[in-house]
C-alpha cells in the first residue's frame, strides 16, 4: 500500500499542461466537481473541437499575476455550487500533478475570486489509489508561487463589461438611462433587438446571431424584455445565458412574474400578502368565482395586462358576472381580485436591486380613477417605506427569483399587499420621484456580480497546519 497517495484537506497541485505549476487546492470530497478559478473566459475553435481561453490568478494575494490557459472543452454542465447557485459551466480536461506523479480531471471553470481557494478538488478526482485525510492539510510536498516569478506581472486592470442590452426600445428614457451609466463607468454596452436574434443551439456551444453575424460573447445581458415577447425573449436570454452571459434577471424569473397566476402562487406559498385573488377556466363558475373574491367591488384582470390596460372593476356583484361572462366571450385569461378601496386609487412602487429596496414612490391615480399607473395619468410622489413594506417588496422580488424588480403594493387594513411585480420596472418615474440615480446602481449591481471586486485575501499563515479550520471549509 506504499503507493497511496494521502491528501489532507487543502494540498498544492500543478496543472501543468495549463502552465499552472503551483496551486493552493481545497480538497472536498463534498463536492463531486473540480472547479478552477477562471476570468474572462472565451469559447473558440471550431464547433466540433470546441476550446476555451482564460485568465487564471494562482496567488489571491497578487492580482497583478495572470497566467492565459487555454484547453479543449469536455463538456457544459449545470454546477450548483455551496452557495446554492448553479451555473452552467465549461468543463475542461487535463491533468493534475502532486510530487511528480499525473492524474487525468474533469475541471469545471468559474469565478472563484471571492473564494479562499483558486481551486477545489472534488471528489470525482479521487482515485482509488488516494486517501483523503479530512484532519491533516498540506502533506504532500508545500510549493510556492515562487514558480510564478518569471511570470510578467500586469497593473491589475479594471477589465471592462461587454453588456448587451435586450430591448425593442433602445430610445426610450430606460435604454437611454442604463446605456448612459453603463458607458460612464467604462462599460461597452450595445442595445440589441430582442426579436432580431436568432439562434443556433449546439451541446457544447450556443451562438445567438443578429443581422447576419454571430454576437460575440457579453459578460452581462440586461433584459428589458416587453410583455408582447415575452416568450421569445425568456428563448432568447436562455441562448444568451448558455453562452455563459450573466442575465440580470433570468429567464425563468421573468416569466414566473408575467405569469400573473403562477406569479400569485408562488408569493402565496410563502406567505406574501395579496389581495384575495380567484381565477377559474370553466365558464359555469362566474358567479361562484365573484363570489370568492367578496362583495365590496371586484377588479377583473386580463392576466396579459401590463400599464394598467387590462384592469376593469366593477362596484357591484352584478357587474363583475357580466363582466367576467363577457371576458369569457372573448376567450381571454383573466382573475377576480377583491377590489381594495381604501388604498384609494394609490399604490407604492418600490424598487429592489439584489434584495435591497433602493427607491420607493407612491402613484396617486388621475381624478375618477383607480389604476394608478403612470401610463393611465397617475402621479408620483417619492414616499418612505414602513420596514413591513420594505420586508414585503424585498421577499417578493426574491421569491421570484428577480435581482432587479419593481413590487407594487397597496396600502390596505391588513398590511401592504403585493398587486404585482415586475421584471423590467421603467425607471424614468421612479428616478424621477426620489432623484436617485438608479441606472447607475443597475450597472454597480451588475458588476459585483459579474466582476467581484472584494478579493478574499488568503491567511499565508498557520498556527497549527493539522487542524482543521470550520471557518476557511465553509468558504469555498
Ligand atoms: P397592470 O399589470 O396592468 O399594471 P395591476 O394589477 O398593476 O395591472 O393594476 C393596475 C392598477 O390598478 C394598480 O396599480 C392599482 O392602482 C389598481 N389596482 C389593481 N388591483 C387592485 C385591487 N385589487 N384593488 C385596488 N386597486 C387595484
Ligand atoms: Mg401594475
Amino acid at each position: 500500500m506504499t503507493d497511496n497517495l494521502t491528501l489532507g484537506w487543502e494540498e498544492w497541485l500543478g496543472l501543468p499542461s495549463l502552465s499552472l505549476p503551483a496551486i493552493k487546492a481545497k480538497i472536498d470530497t463534498g463536492a463531486r466537481t473540480s472547479a478552477l478559478h477562471a476570468v474572462a473566459i472565451e469559447p473558440f475553435g471550431p464547433a466540433e473541437k470546441p476550446q476555451v481561453r482564460f485568465l487564471m490568478r494562482p496567488d489571491p494575494n497578487d492580482p497583478g499575476l495572470e497566467v492565459t490557459c487555454s484547453s479543449p472543452v469536455v463538456d457544459r454542465r449545470n454546477v450548483t455550487s455551496s452557495n446554492g447557485e448553479t451555473e452552467l459551466r465549461y468543463v475542461i480536461r487535463t491533468e493534475f500533478e502532486i510530487d511528480g506523479k499525473k492524474w487525468p480531471i474533469d475541471i469545471s471553470l468559474t469565478n472563484r475570486e471571492t473564494m479562499s481557494y483558486r481551486m477545489l478538488l472534488g471528489r470525482s478526482a479521487i482515485t482509488e489509489d488516494m486517501i483523503v485525510d479530512p484532519n491533516q492539510s498540506f502533506i504532500q510536498p508545500v510549493l510556492s508561487y515562487e514558480a510564478y516569478k518569471d511570470v510578467p506581472r500586469r497593473k491589475p486592470v479594471k477589465r471592462p463589461l461587454r453588456i448587451a442590452l435586450l430591448t425593442q426600445e433602445p430610445k426610450n428614457y430606460s435604454s437611454s438611462r442604463l446605456i448612459e451609466a453603463a458607458e460612464k463607468r467604462g462599460h461597452i454596452i450595445e442595445p440589441i433587438n430582442t426579436s432580431r436574434c436568432y439562434m443556433r443551439m449546439g451541446t457544447l456551444d450556443s451562438e445567438v446571431h443578429y443581422d447576419g453575424r454571430v454576437l460575440p460573447r457579453y459578460d452581462a445581458v440586461i433584459p428589458r424584455i416587453g410583455a408582447r415577447i415575452t416568450s421569445y425573449g425568456m428563448a432568447v436570454l436562455r441562448q444568451f445565458s448558455n453562452t455563459g452571459a450573466y442575465c440580470l434577471n433570468s429567464a425563468d424569473a421573468i416569466g414566473a412574474s408575467r405569469d400573473k397566476l403562477l406569479a400569485h402562487q408562488m408569493l402565496a406559498r410563502v406567505k406574501v400578502g395579496m389581495p384575495i385573488t380567484a381565477f377559474a377556466s370553466s365558464p359555469q363558475d362566474s358567479k361562484e368565482l365573484v363570489k370568492l373574491v367578496g362583495t365590496k367591488g371586484v377588479v377583473v384582470k386580463l392576466l396579459e395586462s401590463t400599464q394598467g390596460r387590462g384592469v376593469v372593476l366593477a362596484e357591484t356583484q352584478k357587474a363583475a358576472e357580466s363582466l367576467v361572462d363577457a371576458f369569457r366571450q372573448l376567450n381571454a385569461s383573466f382573475l377576480v381580485q377583491e377590489f381594495v378601496k381604501e388604498a384609494a386609487g394609490a399604490d407604492t412602487r418600490c424598487f429592489v436591486i439584489g434584495n435591497k429596496v433602493v427607491g420607493a414612490m407612491k402613484r396617486q391615480a388621475a381624478e375618477g380613477e383607480f389604476r394608478s399607473n403612470l401610463h393611465r395619468g397617475g402621479s408620483a410622489t417619492k414616499v418612505t417605506l414602513s420596514k413591513a413594506e420594505r420586508d414585503t417588496a424585498r421577499k417578493a422580488a426574491k421569491t421570484l427569483g428577480l435581482s432587479v424588480a419593481g413590487v407594487d403594493i397597496l396600502q390596505t387594513e391588513d398590511g401592504p399587499k403585493v398587486l404585482e411585480v415586475n421584471s423590467s420596472p421603467g425607471l424614468e418615474g421612479i428616478e424621477g420621484a426620489t432623484g436617485k440615480d438608479i441606472s447607475s446602481l443597475i450597472i454597480e449591481h451588475l458588476e459585483s456580480k459579474v466582476r467581484p471586486l472584494s478579493r478574499h485575501r488568503e491567511r499565508t499563515t498557520r498556527k497549527t497546519s493539522t487542524r482543521k479550520s470550520t471557518t476557511q471549509n465553509a468558504s469555498s
